[in-house]
């Protein structure tokens, strides 16, 4: 492993790490050195992905701001310090025009995609502060950057993801804190899976994607690696777009 990129010796924190883009995370993080808490609302869950990749697992609801606190102070003690927290966790919620919400479906996109987030970091970015040094990676989307007619909620939440990595990058700056955010474009885990099958969607969507293809879990984890390494120690407050060229799609 490059000096640029070892991880050796860091401890991290990931949630909704038992699938998808959080598990590419946690062991793309394991690869470069980090020992890494494992975790998602699911106990079975976190104790057997944990149990796989030879890590602590601990459960936590993200929208239970006391489970948040535990795993936090847990999640240090058995790290022996906590270096780097990956804000993962999040759902879809609904599809459809914000003219025919469901409130209480509202309410739980933004509990778990973005307050959870909030509140993670308030737990965690303190201890930082007090090694001098650490890096928050914020997980928002390609949703949050452009307009839609049926991403809802979670386009406002993850939007909201973008601007609190900017605004706690503006805060824990001064004591060597870094966070900033990634933001995938269409990636094929089981969130995306609906889509996946819905073959209209995809070739619509394939077709504003200049590499024609979804992007997989893996080539999401580079980033992280690189936003929580010696090779991103300059890099704060920015939202990394990994999205196969979606944002900047052919306009002619
Ligand atoms: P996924 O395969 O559905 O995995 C989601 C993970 O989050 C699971 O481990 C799940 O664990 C956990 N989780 C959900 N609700 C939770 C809660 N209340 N408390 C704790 N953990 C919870 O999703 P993914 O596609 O990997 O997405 C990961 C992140 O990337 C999300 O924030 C998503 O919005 C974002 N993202 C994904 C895409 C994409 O195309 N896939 C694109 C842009 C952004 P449980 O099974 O225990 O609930």
């Amino acid at each position: 492993m490059s000096g640029l990129f070892d991880l050796s010796g860091k401890g991290a924190i990931v949630t909704g790490s038992t699938r998808g883009i959080g598990r590419a995370i946690a062991e793309a993080l394991i690869e470069a050195g980090a020992r890494v808490v494992i975790s998602s609302e699911d106990a079975a869950d976190t104790e057997r992905v944990a149990a796989e990749l030879g890590m602590p697992g601990i459960a936590c609801d993200v929208t239970d701001n006391a489970a948040l606190e535990r795993l936090v102070a847990e999640g240090e003690a058995t790290l022996g310090g906590l270096d780097i927290l990956v804000c993962n966790a999040g759902i879809t919620g609904r599809a459809g025009p914000f003219a025919e919400i469901d409130m209480d479906d509202y309410a739980q996109v933004m509990a778990i995609n973005l307050t959870a987030q909030v509140l993670l970091c308030n737990h965690a970015l303190p201890r930082m502060a007090a090694r001098r040094g650490g890096a928050a990676i914020l997980i928002s989307s390609l949703s949050g950057l452009r307009g839609n007619g049926r991403i809802n909620a979670y386009a406002l939440s993850k939007a909201g993801v973008a601007q609190l990595a900017r605004n706690l990058a503006v805060e824990w700056g001064p004591q060597a804190i870094r966070v900033n955010a990634i933001s995938p474009g269409f990636i094929a885990t089981e969130l995306s899976q609906p889509l996946l099958d819905n073959a209209e969607f995809m070739a619509r969507r394939m077709a504003m994607t200049p590499l024609r293809r979804p992007g997989t879990p893996a080539e999401v984890a580079g980033a992280a690696v690189f936003l929580a390494s010696p090779a991103g120690a300059f890099v704060n407050g920015h939202n990394l777009v990994i999205d196969g060229g979606t944002l900047i799609t052919d306009g002619s």
